[in-house]
């Protein structure tokens, strides 16, 4: 479906990001991904995506805290593969502290990876995409785009953010054959949540079973996770024809948390 398309999907190196770059290659598409790691993981992972499905994928080393580096990364993309058709919006951060005592630094660089990084890409891919005629632009916001949990203020600020850019974006390129969508998972299992799980022991004074159960699952009415092949399938059929009208819209996968 994607054969002769090129994709750029941020933060690509683990998790959810991987996930949606085998998923594009598995449909043909070329590759960039991107996002840090040990060098030998991160070589293992292009070649194996290569390998896998007989496309071409390149690694950008690009740092999303940096709003030159990305425009380079975008440029890149164009000249090794002739055009950048699908941008995946997908770095991000967390750090889970109370609002008073939520570190500056942290703030300012969850706001800059989780949010101004997917503004200076799609900055920089949207003039490509509009001489061709056609593009594909997703952000990977989350449930934290539509709904608040206490402890995560930059995290959900940034999140609702990337709601308001999609929309926004998508109007400006709606007759331009280009469609900006944002998917919204729920929990989904991946080092960025396993990695909040201390934080929010201690914030909360649960243990790692309660973390789990009573905070992270509660708020998800399936009580499972959603996992990383489920939210790429969908940045697959959001790549279809099939889903050209589709733009704007702020899409959960959320095991029914946001219903309620
Ligand atoms: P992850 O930690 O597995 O992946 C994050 C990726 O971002 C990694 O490749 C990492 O190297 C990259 N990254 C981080 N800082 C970077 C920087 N400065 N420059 C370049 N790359 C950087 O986490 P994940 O859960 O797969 O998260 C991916 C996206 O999905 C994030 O935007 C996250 O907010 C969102 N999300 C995750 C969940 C979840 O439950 N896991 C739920 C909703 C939304």
């Amino acid at each position: 479906m994607l054969k002769n398309k090129t994709a750029l999907i941020t933060g690509s190196t683990s998790g959810i990001g991987l996930a949606y770059a085998r998923a594009l290659a598995e449909q043909g598409a070329n590759v960039v991904i991107n996002g840090l790691g040990d060098a030998d993981e991160i070589e293992a992972t292009r070649a194996a995506v290569e390998n896998d499905f007989g496309v071409r994928c390149v690694y950008s080393a690009a740092n999303m805290l940096k709003a030159d580096e990305i425009a380079t990364m975008v440029a890149n993309a164009e000249n090794e593969f002739d055009s950048l058709d699908i941008l995946i919006n997908n770095a991000g951060i967390q750090h889970v502290a109370p609002v008073e005592e939520f570190p500056i630094e942290k703030w300012d660089a969850i706001i800059a990876i989780n949010l101004s990084s997917a503004f200076h890409a799609i900055r920089a891919a949207v003039p490509g995409m509009k001489k061709r005629g056609w593009g594909r632009i997703i952000n990977t916001a989350s449930a934290h785009a539509l709904v608040a949990s206490p402890y995560k203020s930059a995290y959900v600020a940034a999140k609702h953010g990337i709601a308001g850019l999609t929309k926004t974006v998508a109007l400006e390129v709606a007759e331009h054959g280009v469609t900006v969508n944002a998917i919204c998972p729920g929990y989904v299992w991946t080092p960025l949540v396993e990695a909040q799980i201390p934080a929010t022991m201690e914030a909360r004074n649960m243990t790692e079973e309660q973390v789990k159960q009573d905070v992270l699952l509660k708020a998800q009415p399936t009580k499972e996770f959603v996992t990383v092949e489920q939210v790429a399938a969908l940045a697959v059929f959001l790549c279809s024809d099939a889903a050209s009208p589709m733009t704007g819209t702020v899409l959960p996968m959320d095991g029914g948390w946001t219903a309620q």
